[in-house]
């Protein structure tokens, strides 16, 4: 039965599921998807600071008294053991160092005129001025970062200065891939007469690698059993298995014939979707085996509508699907077929909005309008045509690609 694109990939999605969690050290986890919830062990700050170099005080003196002596220094690193701020005196402080006891703020350096054994203030000083307090920034206890996080500088910081060296996260998915076809060889190799380079193998392992999960090339399977049986074979041991070509209804289509008799049971062929319709899926135990057409621009498209959110999903991701906006259309764009469409085009951010163009020849056979795409304009299988100045979601593929220094000034956006 030809699966919808919504039934192909609820059918994917239910046997996507995240790997299970591997412990891997801080060096590491940078966009690593959190399979544990991380809390604070303790507080942080763990004791009160101070947040400048200056001087620590008792706001109640700065009131009444017009200079303070200088008694004492608290470098960085320091304990404030055995330190007091008494009546009538500062103790010299730098940034981060414990603030001692009697001491209830902070006084900047450039607030005070100062020598080495005397301060005087050339501001109001308030209780509790210029103190990082503990706890005041994350409170022991607190769920700093929950499972299904996807870990960033940001979290990668937290981790370090809660002196948490390793953490769990899910494992990533080996994505073996084949290419099959008489007509290929290895890149670089000379091609004789009717041969193409295997293209395919490539942009494949370089989506695998761009969601971060593991590309592994099986190389090239000829159109013929021994040959493909042996490639699927190897194929089986990983995580999730791609081939390319094969999967159509020519004389040496061999691909769905071959995986079944290696026990992949196919939960479907064809989906009515263009370019990418006569993919495959198939599962054998907890393995996912994709075959997508063979056309280049074809089994990318294939890969990126229905592989990648099940490689995300694996990856523990839990936004899977590509975001879409709307855009006015500046050139019109048809859809020949009765199946849902993915057009290459050129998106554009405006102040107006997106806008976008057909990227040229839409044929599954012209890669140079792939390259030239920014975004994927998506029509259902009811809509023929969209004119000029008509709006169309559209994927937008590299969504930074659009980015701009904004500032938020006082008139605020689009005022
Ligand atoms: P098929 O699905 O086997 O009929 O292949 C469809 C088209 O894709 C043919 O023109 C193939 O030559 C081409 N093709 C198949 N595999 C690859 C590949 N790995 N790299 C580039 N083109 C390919
Ligand atoms: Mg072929």
């Amino acid at each position: 039965m030809v699966q919808s694109l919504e039934g192909a990939l609820a059918l994917i999605l239910q046997q996507a599921t995240p790997l299970a969690p591997e412990v891997v050290g801080l060096e590491h986890l940078v966009g690593r998807v959190a399979a544990e919830s991380i809390s604070a062990p303790w507080d942080m700050p763990r004791w009160d600071n101070s947040e400048m170099d200056g001087f620590a005080v008792r706001a109640a003196d700065c009131q009444s008294l017009s200079q303070l002596r200088v008694d004492g220094f608290i470098p960085a690193g320091s304990s404030a053991a055995g330190m007091r701020v008494n009546p009538g005196t500062a103790v010299r402080i730098m940034t981060g160092a414990p603030v001692p006891s009697g001491c209830d703020a902070i006084v900047p350096l450039e607030d005070t005129t100062h020598d080495e054994d005397v301060i005087r203030l050339k501001k109001q000083v308030q209780p509790g001025d210029y103190i990082r307090f503990c706890g005041s920034d994350i409170a022991a206890g607190e769920v700093m970062i929950p499972a299904g996080t996807v870990l960033r500088p940001a979290e990668i910081n937290l981790l370090a200065a809660l002196s948490c060296v390793k953490m769990k996260v899910h494992r990533l998915p080996q994505v073996a891939i084949l290419s099959t076809g008489d007509e290929l060889v290895h890149p670089g190799e000379m091609a004789g007469p009717g041969q193409i380079s295997d293209s395919n193998a490539y942009s494949l392992a370089a989506a695998v690698r761009e969601l971060g999960a593991e590309p592994l090339l099986l190389g090239i399977a000829r159109d013929e059993h021994t040959s493909l049986k042996e490639k699927i074979a190897a194929g089986l041991n990983a995580d999730v298995l791609i081939s390319s070509a094969g999967v159509s209804t020519g004389d040496r289509d061999l691909v769905r014939e071959i995986l079944e008799e290696a026990g992949v049971k196919e939960l479907f062929w064809k989906v009515n979707i263009k370019p990418g319709g006569p993919t495959a899926f198939g599962l054998k135990e907890a393995k996912l085996i994709f075959s997508l057409p063979g056309n280049p621009v074809s089994s990318m498209i294939a890969f990126d509508q229905l592989v990648r959110p099940a490689l995300l999903k694996m990856l523990g991701h839990e936004k899977i699907i590509r975001a879409s906006v709307s855009a006015r259309l500046k050139s019109p764009l048809v859809n020949e077929t009765k199946k849902l469409r993915f057009i290459r085009v050129r998106a554009e951010a405006t102040p107006a909005g997106f806008v976008a163009e057909s990227a040229g020849d839409q044929n599954t056979g012209v890669l140079k309008t792939m390259i030239q795409a920014n975004a994927i304009a998506v029509l259902t299988p009811e809509c023929s045509a969209l004119a000029v100045g008509e709006q169309v979601w559209v994927q937008l593929l590299n969504p930074e690609e659009f980015s701009t220094i904004q500032f938020h000034d006082c008139q605020g956006p689009g005022e």
